[in-house]
This record gives C-alpha cells, structure tokens and sequence, in this order.
C-alpha cells in the first residue's frame, strides 16, 4: 500500500469509527519499498488540497522520515511537490502493522496490501 493510504483510513471497529482519535494508524515493524511511477502535478494537487497535513506530520515521524517542508512550500516548489510525490505515491508498505492509537488494535500488511477485515467481536 501506498504511504498515502495511511492518511486516508482509520480504525473500523465499532468503539473507534468515525473517531478523530482513531487516526492515523501507526506503522509498526513496517518493510517499506519504493516503486517508480510518473508524477501527475494535478493529481497531486488534487491530493494536497485533501491531505490531512498533521496526520501525515504524524505518519511520517513515526515511520522515522519526518517532513523536512511545511504544505504552504509544497503549493509553491514544483521541487517539493515531486517530493511529496515520492514520498506518498512511490513509497510503499510491503509488510508490516498498522496500530490503531485508540485501541491498539493491528491491522496487518502483506504482500504490499493491507487487510481492513475486523473479526465479528469488533464489528
Ligand atoms: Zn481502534
């Protein structure tokens, strides 16, 4: 999965969904991969405007990469935005767990694709 998922799902159980506390999901003993792919500035744009910024801020400490821009920078440096491209859309998470910060429950990755399925206790 992309590094960009992680800013758009969050823990699904029934205690936690909908809850502004139950995101992002924290990446834990993570594999990650980088995979080459065009950049597309209006995509990426698109996906700028809907970022959440903190989360990200978030993801990124604890995947040990933190940010070295703030937003404002990336909407004016094409730099930045190929940057950002890099970071979001190339790299990826081959293995590893998602750690709901709520409550704690792992969500997780193989193979590149992360399993979301709750068992029915949590549903
Ligand atoms: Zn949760």
């Amino acid at each position: 999965m992309k590094l960009l998922t992680l800013n758009f799902v969050q823990c699904a159980t029934r205690d936690c969904a909908g809850r502004q506390d139950a995101f992002p999901l924290a990446p834990q003993n993570v594999q990650l991969a980088a995979q080459e792919t065009d950049l597309d500035p209006d995509f990426m744009a698109n996906i700028l405007a809907k970022i959440d910024w903190p989360g990200l801020e978030t993801s990124l400490n604890q995947l040990g990469r933190p940010l070295t821009f703030t937003k404002e920078q990336v909407e004016q440096d094409q730099n930045l935005l190929k940057e950002l491209h890099s970071i979001l859309i190339e790299t990826t998470i081959q293995e590893g767990e998602l750690v709901c910060p709520r409550c704690s429950h792992i969500y997780h990755v193989k193979d590149g694709i992360a399993s979301f399925l709750l068992p029915p206790h949590l549903v």
